[in-house]
């Protein structure tokens, strides 16, 4: 009697977030047998892990605070529920159970990202006495790649590109000893049994293994270019110290201005080219390991050719043992790690597609035999307003999910996202799965992309059968043709959500508010088809996931040429001041001030003067091109070479300046009940103050706050009207630092509340998400 009443105590505990496939179920075994409790621990798919813990109750106490004082490093929980169990049977030692689906919605299995290598395993690839000594693939049950390699579920060596590699029987000792830190570890490998890295010049092998790591490191450190295979891609990479390698680089990618990341082998390296601030040291150093956008350093020490006309730079820490090792061996601070691909394709992950479309590129090549099952692109992140913005949210993050209010619990549905910087998406459960960076899919291989990507998530998370489909309102655009495509095969409805609406949406999303609420939402990026056809991108929005109202813009101006204009920013200029201007005035201002921004000279100029009297374009409320503009008219940058080219650049022009030291006033019109932004008498006050010889630095920052206020003031007006608290801001704007604050400022001196995006990319690439939730809600209504 007295034995039962001794180990009563019972407790069961539910855990969330990232706690599978990190090896947690072996911890947890770890710390029952340290603290004497009885009971087992079982993962139950998407919901979570469950654990039941037996003994006396200070035993289960001290086991129940271990749980989290001595979890893994790279356990994140979501959510921690612990219940006393008053009738319970008696347990005898502890087990890790079989997995077990039962109460969970869907049994879907939960699919870690990616995650950089561990401390305990790079120290065994430095321990000249250690099996895995200079082993590029070592990892264990905490680290390694997940994602990139998992073919399907449930995720078992079998169904990972692993399987070409059976274990050896060291490796397979570890995998079955409980004790061992590779217990259960799907991908573990030495270099007996794993995979292998070789040197080629593209035609035939140089080196193998580490040989072949310590001659690409030399060649790099020589000057020549590499195309390296990594995790969930290939990048091409040379030194930074020297003008005329990242010049060459350049010139062969045909990629003239765009900024190059970086990777560097430590932060003590990181800090001799840039100023990270803390947080963004702590992102760094992250087991997701992402691109963080940083501040660099004045004077520069690195080549200007790595991010030119930018005060910052992408960086990166190394993430795989091949990037370990590799910089063991270089000497430069820090290296280019830009992505194999061509522009507008998909990157290259094959041994015969990098050696392909890479032959010319890359001087070398270091390859290995290991499959890249799914490509993923490094993450991008950027402090903006205190939170990490995602520029692009793929390795390390995908496919951890987004899970939204319990209103959307009853519903599958899929997403196709847009054109340029897409992502996928799939809804099961009340969870979005996002997908990794598709990129632009107006090429047939981009394309192709998007479709696998989608279907793969909807394999590895069942959902067979959704019962919806969204994509972008746009009619011309290759995913709104393949969701038609997708829509028929599976008999299921299409819902097509306009542009700027599925921006709030993403946002209302991501922030779990329910079905019914409403909020007021600012939405500038650079384009996005109206209802009607027009051509938004700088919108304030008053409304909910199904149904929205627009309230407010930027006063629409002409765009002749379209998406001419998109790329020679001087027809955005010329159309901002058509009107303004005598025609004569503006042709001489043109030729004088803009002329970068044309690529024909004066014929050019002429032509779009041609266009423009007859009265022969269309007018844009975009907020992306009125910043192109303005980054034309001061000179800053003339042409778009890559995506956000002058917006960027323009950002950075004005990082040291002073708008006190520029008065603009904003005129407002009242538009048919829509409240505007006078956008051409704004412009014409830039190009007052440009004549009045105001140093651009200080003009540039009172564009960001004359813009940041002018979309504030209609936001919290019409708040104000409508007795709404919140106002949130998303678009590829949102990615703009000095535009958020002003916007933040401005909204909060007002007492309402400001919502930023913290989980998905404020650009397109978290645009999936507010079609799925748009297109659930208008399917459940
Ligand atoms: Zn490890
Ligand atoms: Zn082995
Ligand atoms: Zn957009």
């Amino acid at each position: 009697m007295w034995y039962i009443a001794y180990m009563s105590y019972t407790v069961r505990v539910r855990v969330g977030g990232l706690v599978q496939g990190i090896g947690y179920r072996p911890f947890v075994h770890r710390i029952a047998v340290k603290y004497g409790v009885q009971g087992y621990v079982r993962n139950m798919g998407d919901v979570g892990v469950e654990i039941v813990a037996q003994g006396d109750r200070d035993s289960v106490e001290r086991f129940v605070r271990a749980l989290k004082d001595e979890k893994p490093w790279l356990c994140k929980y979501s959510f921690f529920k612990v219940e006393v169990l008053e009738d319970s049977r008696v347990y005898r030692g502890f087990e890790i159970v079989k997995s077990s689906f039962k109460g969970s919605g869907k049994g879907v299995s939960y699919i870690p990202p990616d995650i950089t290598v561990c401390d305990e395993c790079l120290r065994e690839m430095n321990d000249p006495a250690d099996r895995h000594y200079q082993y590029a693939f070592t990892c264990c049950a905490q680290c390694g790649p997940r994602f990139t390699v998992i073919s399907d579920v449930p995720y078992d060596r079998e169904r990972t590109s692993m399987y070409e590699f059976p274990m050896c029987d060291e490796c397979r000792r570890e995998f079955y000893d409980i004790k061992d830190r590779r217990y259960n570890a799907q991908t573990i490998c030495c270099p007996k049994c794993g995979p292998h890295l070789w040197l080629t010049d593209g035609t035939e092998t140089i080196a193998s293994d580490v040989d072949a790591l310590k001659l690409a490191a030399r060649l790099l450190d020589e000057g020549y270019i590499l195309a390296i295979k990594g995790i969930g891609g290939c990048h091409l990479t040379c030194k930074t110290t020297c003008d005329d390698t990242v010049a060459r680089l350049r010139h062969r990618r045909k990629k003239p201005q765009k900024p190059f990341a970086v990777m560097s082998p430590s932060i003590e390296a990181v800090l001799t080219y840039a100023n990270p601030s803390e947080s963004e040291i702590k992102l760094l150093k992250s087991f997701r390991r992402p691109i963080v956008v940083v501040k660099k350093k004045e004077p520069f020490p690195l080549s200007q050719h790595v991010s030119p006309g930018l005060d910052s730079i992408g960086v990166m820490l190394p993430y795989s043992g091949i990037h370990h090792l590799l910089l063991k061996w270089c000497s430069d601070p820090a290296y280019v790690m830009t992505s194999g691909n061509m522009p507008g394709l998909p990157m290259a992950i094959s041994n015969t597609e990098i050696l392909k479309t890479l032959y010319g590129v890359a001087d070398y090549f270091l390859l290995h035999n290991r499959e890249i099952v799914n490509r993923c692109d490094d993450s991008v992140v950027k402090i903006v307003g205190g939170e990490t913005a995602f520029i692009r949210r793929s390795r390390g993050y995908v496919p951890e999910p987004i899970i939204l209010d319990e209103s959307f619990a009853d519903i599958e549905a899929i997403a196709v996202g847009p054109l340029e910087a897409s992502t996928c998406a799939v809804m099961s459960s009340g969870r979005v799965y996002l997908s990794q960076h598709i990129g632009d899919v107006n090429t047939l291989q981009g394309l192709e992309f998007l479709e696998y990507s989608l279907r793969h998530l909807m394999k590895i998370f069942k959902v067979q059968k959704p019962s919806v489909i969204a994509s972008d309102l746009h009619p011309g655009f290759p995913s709104t043709s393949l969701a038609q495509k997708l829509a028929e095969e599976m008999g299921i409805a299409l819902v097509r959500v306009q542009h700027h609406h599925a921006h709030m949406s993403a946002l209302m999303a991501e922030s779990r508010l329910s079905r019914n609420s409403i909020m007021v939402c600012i939405t500038a990026d650079g384009y996005g088809y109206g209802p009607s056809g027009e051509a938004w991108g700088g919108e304030v929005l008053l409304g909910g996931f199904s149904e929205y109202r627009r309230v407010g813009a930027l006063h629409e101006y002409p765009l002749p040429g379209g998406d001419t204009a998109t790329r020679r920013y001087g027809w955005i200029v010329a159309g901002l001041l058509h009107g303004e201007l005598e025609e004569e005035t503006l042709r001489k201002f043109l030729l004088e001030k803009c002329i970068g921004g044309f690529k024909h000279g004066i014929v050019e100029i002429n032509a779009v003067l041609r266009i423009l009297a007859a009265g022969n374009y269309i007018r844009t409320s975009s907020c992306g091109r009125f910043l192109d503009a303005s980054a034309c008219m001061l000179g800053v940058a003339c042409k778009r070479t890559y995506r956000g080219e002058g917006a960027i650049k323009f950002e950075a022009a004005a990082s040291n300046g002073d708008p006190e030291r520029v008065k603009f006033k904003l005129d407002y019109r009242n538009d048919n009940g829509i409240l505007k932004l006078d956008t051409k008498s704004l412009f014409i006050q830039v190009l007052d103050a440009l004549k009045e010889n105001i140093p651009r630095r200080h003009i540039a920052a009172a564009v960001h706050k004359a813009l940041g206020q002018g979309l504030a003031y209609i936001a919290s007006y019409t708040a104000l009207e409508e007795g709404i608290s919140t106002v949130g801001f998303s678009g590829g704007v949102a990615y703009n630092r000095l535009i958020v604050e002003y916007v933040r400022r401005e909204i909060e001196k007002e007492g309402f509340k400001i919502l930023l995006h913290k989980q998905v990319p404020p650009g397109d690439g978290g645009l999936s998400l507010g079609q799925l939730a748009t297109a659930c809600m208008k399917y459940m209504e």
